[in-house]
C-alpha cells in the first residue's frame, strides 16, 4: 500500500510517500523558520499562506523523486490536529480534494502519534520496538510520558503542567539573546560549555509522579544570565547547564515511566528527541536496566510528512478512514485514538 503524507500542522510543509512493502519512498520538507524569524515565533496567518504557496509544488516534487505516478497512490494521509487551525485546514483541503479526485481513502491523523509512531518507522524490522513500550514525547507543544500498550492504544501517564520541553529551550535561547529558533542553537552552544559551571534544580523529581514542569527553569537561567558577566563563555556554560537540567530530569522520569509500566522498551519522539545529550543519557539509563531506547533519526524527530505517512498507513492497512468531510481537531487528546487491531 502506498500512502501519501501531508504535515502541515505549525510551520513546516512536509510530504512523503511511505510503501508499506517498500518502506519510505521519497519525503520533502520545507521549512517557514525564515518566515517567521523576524516576529520571533510562528505568525498562524502567515503559516497558513504558506503552506498553500509550498504543498502542492512538494507534494510534485516527492511523487517525482519516489518514481511514482499519482495515480500509483492507495491513499492520502494528512495531518488532523493538534496544530494551528488554518494551517491544518491546508493540508486537511489538498488531501481531502487529491483523495477523491483519485477515489481513494483519505485518513486523518493526530500529529502526536505521527510523531509517537516515527522511530518504528525504519530500520532493520526484526529490531523495530513493538508495544507494549513507553514513549516520551518530547517536543515543541508537548512533553507526554505515555503507555502505548498498542499502536493506537495510548495511556498518559504524565505530562508537563505548563512549558513543553522544547518551549522551554526555546524561551531561554530568547532570553540569553540567541536568534529565533532558538532551540537547537541552545544545544549547539551546550556543547562549549563546561559541565558543572551553573547548577539548575531538576523541577519536580524529589517527589512522586510523572509530571513536568519547566517553566521556572527558565526563571532560573534568567536570574543566572542577569547576574553574570554576559560573556559568550556564560552564555555557554549556562546554556549547558539548562540542558543538562532538562536531560537530567527527563531521563529520571522515563524511568520511573518504565518501572511503573512495568516495561524496558523507550521510544522517544518529538523535536527535543534530536537532542544529542538526551539521546545519550536515556541509551545509558536503558543499558544499565538491561533495556533500550529507540529514537527516530535527528530529521524525524521535529516535524516531517514521513510519519504522517507511516501513521496513515498503518491506519489504512486496517481500513480505517472517515468519510468525505473536511474536518480537523486543532485540540485533541491522544487517548481517544481508536485501537489498529488488537
Ligand atoms: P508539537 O509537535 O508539540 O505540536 P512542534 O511540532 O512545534 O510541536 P517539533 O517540530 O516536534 O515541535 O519540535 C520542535 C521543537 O524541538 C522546538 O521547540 C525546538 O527548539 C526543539 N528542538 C529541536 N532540535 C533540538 C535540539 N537539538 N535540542 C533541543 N531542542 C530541540
Ligand atoms: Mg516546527
Ligand atoms: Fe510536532
Amino acid at each position: 500500500m502506498k500512502v501519501l503524507g501531508i504535515e502541515t500542522s505549525c510551520d513546516e510543509t512536509g510530504v512523503a510517500v511511505y510503501d508499506t512493502e517498500a518502506g519510505l519512498r521519497a519525503h520533502a520538507l520545507y521549512s517557514q523558520v525564515a518566515l517567521h524569524a523576524e516576529y520571533g515565533g510562528v505568525v498562524p496567518e502567515l503559516a497558513s499562506r504558506d503552506h498553500v504557496r509550498k504543498l502542492l509544488p512538494l507534494i510534485r516534487q516527492t511523487l517525482a523523486e519516489s518514481g511514482m505516478a499519482v495515480d500509483e497512490l492507495d491513499g492520502v494521509a494528512y495531518t488532523a490536529g493538534p496544530g494551528l487551525v488554518g494551517a491544518l485546514l491546508v493540508g486537511a483541503g489538498v488531501a481531502r480534494a487529491l483523495a477523491w479526485a483519485l477515489d481513494v481513502p483519505a485518513v486523518a491523523v493526530h500529529h502526536m502519534e505521527g510523531h509517537l509512531l516515527a522511530p518504528l518507522m525504519e530500520g532493520d524490522p526484526q529490531d523495530r520496538p513493538a508495544p507494549p513500550f513507553v514513549a516520551l514525547l518530547v517536543s515543541g507543544g508537548h512533553t507526554q510520558l505515555v503507555a502505548v500498550d498498542a499502536i493506537g492504544r495510548y495511556r498518559l501517564l504524565g505530562e508537563t503542567l505548563d512549558d513543553a520541553a522544547g518551549e522551554a529551550f526555546d524561551k531561554t535561547a530568547k532570553l540569553m539573546g540567541l536568534p529565533y529558533p532558538g532551540g537547537p542553537q541552545l544545544a549547539a552552544l551546550a556543547v562549549e560549555g563546561r559541565a558543572g559551571a551553573f547548577r539548575f534544580p531538576r523541577p519536580m523529581t524529589n517527589r512522586p509522579g510523572l509530571d513536568f514542569s519547566f517553566s521556572g527553569l527558565k526563571t532560573q537561567v534568567l536570574l543566572a544570565w542577569r547576574d553574570s558577566d554576559r560573556s559568550d563563555a556564560t552564555r555557554a556554560d549556562i546554556a549547558r547547564a539548562f540542558e543538562d537540567a532538562v536531560v537530567d530530569t527527563l531521563a529520571i522520569k522515563c524511568e520511573r515511566a518504565l518501572d511503573e509500566a512495568g516495561c524496558d522498551t523507550l521510544v522517544v519522539a518529538g523535536g527535543v528527541g534530536a537532542n544529542a545529550r538526551l539521546r545519550e543519557k536515556l541509551h545509558t539509563m536503558a543499558a544499565a536496566r538491561g533495556g533500550r531506547v529507540c529514537f527516530p533519526r535527528p530529521a524525524f524527530c521535529t516535524d516531517n510528512g514521513a510519519m504522517i505517512a507511516f501513521a496513515g498507513a498503518l491506519r489504512l492497512q486496517a481500513g480505517q478512514h472517515e468519510d468525505a468531510s473536511v474536518k480537523v481537531t486543532p485540540r485533541w487528546d491522544m487517548e481517544t485514538l481508536p485501537a489498529v487491531g488488537g
